[in-house]
């Protein structure tokens, strides 16, 4: 899809990876709408790009009614929807520490893997709705997983099940959707430098990015946000998640 006049949806648009994604596919003219929790930061972006920010909770199907409703009355049918939204939970083990607690471990499946379900049930029924654009195209969807959905770190059993949760729904998805002309992608991204990892401590940071073969370095959001667009545009990727982490694999 051309991403030029086309309305998108960025969720966690305000920071990291979908600030980064908002603003390249205003860049490449799409019409955004940010839709996040924390509106400061996400007012901030839609003002910079002339699009809209939007107070959302993905994970709640009314916050999501109410997105659509905005984003379609306000800019038209959305074309494009990138799910950037999502919570880290620390690093908890099972056992060591205690039990983990199930309140955590559902709060982080309900943000990263139903939130991004919730979003892309109610995007696709939108884009479903409008005219068929070359190729038949209605609509293309790019999830955010993690190189936690396969590389098992210990802690972090809540935040690797809600990204290989993702990951696991990416192809029947895109199966389900594919006679709506809609495509469905996932990124999974290895090591970025977002607000997301600025609470580890710098030399942490430095370590890590020595870690990743080539480059030996975090990865920029911008180079994320590449990786959508070239999905958005490239209409032969459906179905598929890329990893995108300079062929790190993470340590236990
Ligand atoms: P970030 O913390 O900078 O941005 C996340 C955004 O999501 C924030 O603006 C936050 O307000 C918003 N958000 C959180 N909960 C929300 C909710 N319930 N509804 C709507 N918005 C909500 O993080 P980031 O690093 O840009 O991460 C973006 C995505 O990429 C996340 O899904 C994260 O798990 C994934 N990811 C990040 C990295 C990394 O290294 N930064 C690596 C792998 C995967």
């Amino acid at each position: 899809m051309n991403p030029s006049g086309a309305i998108a949806i960025v969720t966690g648009g305000g920071s990291g990876l979908g600030e980064a994604t908002a603003r390249a596919l205003a860049a490449k003219g799409a019409r955004v709408a940010i839709a996040d929790v924390g509106m400061d930061k996400a007012l901030k972006v839609a003002e910079d790009l002339g699009g809209i920010a939007v107070k959302c909770d993905v994970s709640s199907a009314e916050d999501g009614d109410a997105l659509l409703a905005t984003v379609t009355g306000k800019l038209g049918t959305p074309r494009i929807l990138v799910n950037c939204a999502g919570i880290v939970a620390g690093m908890k083990t099972v056992g060591k520490d205690g039990p983990h607690s199930l309140d955590l471990y559902r709060k982080v499946i309900e943000i990263n893997l139903i939130g991004s379900f919730n979003m892309i049930r109610l995007f696709a029924a939108a884009a479903s709705a409008g005219d068929p654009l070359e190729g038949g195209e209605r609509g293309v969807i790019v999830n955010t997983a993690s190189v936690a959905a396969f590389d098992g770190q210990m802690g972090q059993a809540a935040y690797s099940a809600s990204k290989g949760g993702i990951v696991g729904m990416t192809l029947p998805i895109a199966r389900d959707l594919a006679r709506s002309g809609i495509r469905v992608c996932t990124i999974a991204p290895g090591i970025f430098k977002t607000p997301m990892m600025a609470g580890l401590p710098e030399d942490a940071q430095a370590s890590l990015g020595a870690q990743v073969p080539f480059p030996p370095r975090l990865g920029e959001p911008a180079e994320y946000a590449a990786l959508v667009c070239h999905i958005v545009e490239n209409q032969m990727l459906n179905g598929e998640t890329i990893r995108l982490d300079g062929a790190i694999r993470m340590a236990p």
